[in-house]
């Protein structure tokens, strides 16, 4: 973080500069720690500039020059995502600052480009993180309600790392080192890269897919919706080809992902000597350190393609697991920290019952997905992985020290098999709620989620049930609802609000679907369609949207007009009353008719 820490260790000089929108933190839940340790773990060193302040270009000199490469990222979450609400409501606190007080700026990754481009004009930067990785090309901006160009093609950047950067990294600094010249590197999986115009005329396109430009799918939903579909198809690993998409100054390469990390890849990286702290430099906490400082991430990847989700686009379908050794050792490493009471607050990864899936076909072609018409959740081939998640949570418990183990990743559902599963994580692993993601009641909406449809539920509310009722202590459900996704009416919403009125299943934590960069339902958003079938969308948006937010809290007082105007506009004017089926006293409503 200073020239004198760098000092004190022997280094004048570092090798790569890592500018982040986040505080830093030493933890393998915070990207810029991974990544900061993956180079050192290789031979690089080191230096770390967390949040500087854009208003004053001293901050980004601080650290000198780097021998290779500034590496800038806005940090675990996209800045627009982390400084606005659904709502576009500008939010007070920001999770991976210092005492929750912002400290980063709009568009973090450009902005930070910017100055250094300007303060250090000979030196390559590498942009990274989430934010670049799910805006690497032409994409849809909800906050400006605006097509943006790749920003790739915004951030004067050479090179732009998709997905969990570690292998491209490295990949980046040994060829830099070698060659010292960042225009020569390309064909990195896992990277974009830029061409000029003049270029790309000259260039052989032979094996590169090439997208809509930039003008047409700015121009036209259609060709935004197309270029969507193409891209998808080819975010495969194995079987993914280049493709490439011509902005008005620039032409973006996107090269296929990278490799999924072997077990032992995975492993080694989540043993580095990450120590579960901010820097020392910080007085207050940073809110996003203390849920997950005494968890365990013991796997990656997702292959549930929710629609509103952007990890298929990420960290890739392919499930890669860590060892249950690996796994045991970071547990009994975490067991001599002097902060830990014994609790393992989380073992699981996007989808905590993935891990140790596996597919025959994952290794010859990668993962199917949905533009084949086929995904992993219910296919014969897929090989979960229950027993050996089972047999992770007991011998991590058994580790003296450990008191609890929890899962607080969310659970899939559907892929429970095994009711002897359920009541064992729920008997042991569980803090009183069981985490899903039903996402919505309506076959209307579940569909346009890629989500499974309302009887997956019950199915998995009745095990759940039998379940419970013989397990000693009390479990609940905690459901997770989402209003407002594009397919969905104030019909469905009405019908979700009644599922929830008749399975107790009220609960604050709902989301009103914001259109992250990136998404099927983002593209959904925008074009008004399908990019997968091509069929047209009702996209609920202004008032109806804050509607259908309410009518997932409709016992809030607060809530009683928006929910009494929902039932009206929907026909459903006898849910507006005193009977206990009601979802709204008639207080509005007579009001109204009083004016
Ligand atoms: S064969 Fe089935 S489990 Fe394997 S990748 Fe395809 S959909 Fe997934």
């Amino acid at each position: 973080m200073t020239m004198e820490e760098g000092k004190r260790i022997g280094i004048d000089e570092y090798d790569v500069i890592i500018i982040s929108g986040d505080a830093y933190v030493d933890h393998p839940s915070f990207a810029a720690a991974i990544i900061g340790r993956v180079l050192w773990d290789a031979g690089f060193s080191v230096g770390i500039i967390a949040q500087p302040d854009w208003n004053n270009g001293s901050d980004f000199e601080k650290l000198g020059k780097p021998r290779l490469f500034f590496a800038i990222t806005s940090g675990n979450v996209d800045s627009m995502v982390n400084h606005f609400a659904p709502s576009k409501k500008r939010r007070k606190k920001d999770q991976y600052s210092e005492g929750g007080i912002p400290k980063r700026p709009d568009r973090a990754a450009i902005v930070y480009s910017n100055i250094i481009r300007k303060l250090f004009p000979e030196s390559a930067i590498i942009i990274g993180g989430i934010e670049a990785s799910l805006r690497r090309l032409a994409h849809y901006d909800y906050w400006s309600d605006s097509v943006r160009q790749s920003i790739l093609a915004d951030a004067p950047a050479d090179i732009l790392v998709y997905g969990m950067g570690e292998r491209q990294i490295i990949e980046i600094a040994k060829s830099q080192d070698s060659m010292r010249n960042v225009k020569e590197i390309v064909q990195i999986g896992g990277t974009c890269e830029k061409t000029s115009i003049r270029e790309w005329k000259n260039k052989d396109k032979s094996g590169i897919i090439e997208l809509p430009d930039y003008i047409s799918v700015r121009d036209s939903t259609d060709e935004f919706a197309r270029a969507f579909a193409m891209q998808y198809q080819e975010n495969n690993p194995v079987k993914g080809r280049r493709v490439a998409q011509p902005h008005p100054k620039t032409v973006i390469i996107q090269n296929p992902p990278a490799r999924p990390l072997s077990e032992e890849e995975i492993d080694h990286i989540f043993e580095l000597p990450f120590q579960r702290e901010a820097h020392p430099s910080y007085k207050e906490k940073i809110p996003a350190l203390e849920p997950v400082r005494f968890s365990i991430t013991s796997h990656r990847g997702c292959y549930g393609e929710c629609s509103f989700c952007a990890l298929a686009n990420h960290q890739g379908r392919i499930i890669q697991s860590r060892s249950r050794d690996s796994i045991i050792r970071e547990v009994k490493k975490i067991t001599r920290h002097p902060d830990f009471r014994g609790t393992i607050t989380d073992v699981g990864g996007p989808t905590a019952n993935m891990y140790k899936s596996h597919c025959p076909r994952w290794s010859e072609s990668g993962a199917c997905s949905r533009t084949e018409k086929a995904t992993c959740i219910g296919c014969p081939s897929l090989v979960g992985g229950d027993n050996e998640y089972l047999g992770l949570l007991t011998d991590l418990s058994a580790i003296r020290g450990v008191k609890h183990v929890f899962i607080s990743s969310g659970i899939r559902y559907d892929l429970i098999r095994d009711e002897a599963f359920l009541r064992a994580i729920c008997r042991n692993n569980i803090s009183g709620h069981l985490k899903v993601a039903p996402e919505h009641i309506s076959d209307n909406v579940t569909k346009t989620m890629n989500k499974p449809p309302r009887k997956a539920f019950d199915n998995f509310l009745e095990i759940f049930i039998r379940v419970g009722m013989k397990k000693p202590k009390k479990q609940y459900v905690l459901p997770y609802f989402m209003s407002g996704h594009p397919g969905c009416r104030i019909d469905d919403m009405v019908e979700c609000a009644e599922y929830i009125r008749d399975r107790r299943l009220y609960t604050e934590q709902v989301q009103d679907f914001t259109p992250t960069p990136m998404t099927a339902s983002t593209c959904m958003y925008h074009t008004g369609k399908d990019p997968f079938t091509g069929q047209k969308l009702y996209i609920p948006k202004g008032r109806e949207k804050t509607i259908q937010r309410a009518m997932l809290h409709y016992r809030d007082h607060r809530n009683s007009k928006l929910v009494t105007e929902g039932l009206e506009r929907s026909g459903r004017g006898d849910l507006i009353g005193n009977s206990p089926l009601c979802l709204v006293n008639s207080h509005y409503k007579k009001r109204r008719e009083k004016r």
